[in-house]
């Protein structure tokens, strides 16, 4: 059986495990919803980051988001790709994490979202970090009891 007592969250640094920023796939305020679409679609994801010019995080976006601004009132219109920006229809009001938190803090996000947003003191987006992180690490913690 797995002990955790050993696995204690509050003193792994959330920035240990994170994909780095460079390695991330985001979009801006500015870009259009045909842009969001193309990089959700051509990385598989469900939602990524919106950074502005500098790198700051404001919100993020998901295919649903932009699937929901498509709805008419009687049909789907698909002008409302080249019409509308990200800022338009992205959320905003997601919790991030802090680059000096633990593993604890992003692992209550993590409850309701698939992945965290790691920010230093400028809200500069550094890195994510995911719900298969934080399962990898449960998992290394397994095998390590185990042997
Ligand atoms: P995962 O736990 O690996 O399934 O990732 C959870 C979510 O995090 C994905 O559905 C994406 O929304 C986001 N994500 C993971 N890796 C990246 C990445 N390299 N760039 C942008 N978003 C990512």
């Amino acid at each position: 059986m797995l002990d955790l007592s050993s696995f204690d969250l509050s003193t792994i640094p959330v920035t240990e495990n994170m994909i780095d920023a460079e390695k991330v796939a985001h979009v801006q305020l500015q870009n259009p919803l045909e842009h969001a679409l193309l990089v959700l679609t051509k990385t598989g994801y469900n939602a990524v980051p919106v950074l502005d010019l500098d790198g700051r995080f404001c919100g993020i976006i998901s295919k649903s988001d932009i699937v929901e601004a498509m709805f008419g009132i009687e049909q789907i219109e698909v002008e409302q790709l080249y019409s509308k920006t990200v800022e338009d229809v992205m959320k905003d009001d997601i919790p991030t994490v802090h680059m000096s938190d633990s593993l604890e803090k992003a692992l209550h996000v993590l409850i309701d979202y698939s992945f965290a947003c790691v920010l230093d003191d400028r809200d500069k987006m550094v890195g994510i970090y995911t719900r298969r992180e934080i399962l990898k690490q449960l998992r290394n913690e397994f095998y390590q009891q185990r042997s």
